[in-house]
């Protein structure tokens, strides 16, 4: 980093690419939050972090998360975290610190659930990419939660899968019932 910043703003920097390293956000995200740093440099530190490289690759999408029911059900979990921690508003912006607070409370609430690698389970967000996806969603309006009148639950809804925009408790509840 230059050295004619200030070193508080330094400080929080550093601190915040380790936080955000060390939960193994993409270096190509990171690198859009912290632009003073070079990508190669972001890779080193991930590097000595874990000492193993980055993962290649896309960054993950909406679509690849709902392939099922369920995981809109910890999706819901996941957003509603996020949406008690953000210390404003969601959709003005994306709170850096409630996305971590959120991950790692959910990463307590299912534990050994992450998944970096492919076969990915139907627990989503299965990684920090995905958690940090959702959390930029809900701020451009791609993810929203709704609130359910029928099982009282939040539910998830994304226009980015082929599931209707629908409670997905409720739907597989009435699923289960009809044996299907
Ligand atoms: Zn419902």
């Amino acid at each position: 980093m230059k050295p004619d910043y200030p070193y508080h703003v330094n400080l929080h920097e550093h601190r915040l690419v380790y936080e955000l390293l060390k939960r193994k956000l993409r270096t190509a995200i990171v690198q859009k939050v912290i632009t003073r740093l070079r990508a190669k440099d972001l890779r080193h530190i991930f590097y000595t972090l874990h000492r193993e490289k980055p993962q290649p690759g896309q960054i993950p999408s909406l679509e690849m998360m709902t392939q099922t029911r369920e995981s809109f059900l910890y999706m819901a979990v996941f957003a509603s975290i996020y949406r008690c921690a953000h210390r404003g508003d969601f959709k003005a912006n994306m709170d850096i610190e409630a996305v971590m607070f959120a991950w790692d409370y959910f990463c307590e609430t299912f534990p050994g659930h992450i998944r970096e690698r492919r076969p990915f389970g139907r627990i989503r967000p299965a990684n920090f990419d995905e958690a940090w996806v959702i959390a930029e969603a809900m701020q451009t309006g791609l993810v929203e939660l709704q609130y359910c009148f029928r099982c009282h639950h939040n539910f998830l809804v994304t226009y980015c899968t082929r599931y209707q925009p629908v409670c997905q408790v409720c739907a597989l509840k009435s699923k289960n019932k009809r044996g299907i």
